[in-house]
């Protein structure tokens, strides 16, 4: 049998069985194999790696392991100091766009609030979730590590949190989104662009007190639906400002 070490760095340990986190990992093997075959049936994910580094040198996923290497798995949050580094896949361009697994209702709607173009349906098949994220270029988010080894998922992220609330604020800081929220954009039920539209317009369809209490509405150019700055936004909005002034 021959052996590699990996050492993987941060959150990628989550993926690991708990005795193996935070140390190193001796691997036997016998048969030739890419890194990210090797990796990958140690149970992380391709979609969560940022670098690799093999005996100090940057190689990208094709690289195949050869016996006594020494291979460090970065993610994200954790920036190798070996130099000259191999991209993964190509830098994003531009502002995040999502697609989310079937279980992630909430955290669809959260980020369509803040203006984000999120696709989701609660009968998305594995298939057309893989295909979606690749053909148009979305970054998918799931709780199946399974999704995110596949071959056509090129930007992908294993979302931690449970809670619908700390899921957004983890997307908010993993892809740091803060600065690119722009609320009343995108339609919650449909994402559906949304366009400012006049009161007078709408006024009969809307709840006697809304239309007293606010004066700027929007509607979804798809649904219909019409949005005001009401009291759901406003506890949305000082969730996210209380969270993200305690960093
Ligand atoms: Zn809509």
């Amino acid at each position: 049998m021959d052996h590699a070490t990996f050492h993987f760095y941060a959150e990628l340990n989550d993926f690991l069985p708990r005795r193996q986190r935070h140390k190193p990992v001796d691997h036997a093997f016998n048969w030739r194999a890419s890194i990210k075959d090797m990796i990958e049936s140690l149970g992380i994910p391709h979609a969560e790696i940022q670098w690799l580094v093999v005996n100090q040198q940057g190689v990208d996923f094709s690289y195949i392991v050869q016996p006594h290497d020494r291979i460090e798995v970065y993610p994200f949050s954790v920036q190798p100091e070996t130099a000259p580094l191999v991209a993964l896949r190509p830098p994003w361009q531009g502002k995040p766009r999502f697609v989310l697994d079937t279980h992630l209702g909430r955290l669809a709607a959260y980020l369509r609030m803040m203006g984000f173009d999120t696709l989701y349906r609660n009968d998305y098949p594995d298939d057309e979730l893989a295909q979606v994220s690749n053909e148009e270029t979305r970054i998918l988010l799931t709780r199946d590590v399974g999704l995110l080894k596949r071959s056509l998922v090129i930007y992908g992220y294993f979302v931690r949190q449970t809670n619908p609330r700390l899921r957004l604020l983890e997307i908010i800081r993993r892809f740091n989104l803060l600065d690119s929220m722009i609320p009343f954009r995108r339609c919650m039920k449909c994402n559906g662009v949304l366009e400012p539209v006049a009161k007078d317009d709408i006024s009969h369809e809307l709840p006697h007190e809304t239309g007293s209490y606010y004066e700027v509405f929007h509607r979804c150019q798809s649904c219909g639906q019409i949005y005001w700055k009401g009291a759901h936004y406003q506890r949305m909005q000082d969730f996210i400002t209380q969270v993200t002034s305690a960093d």
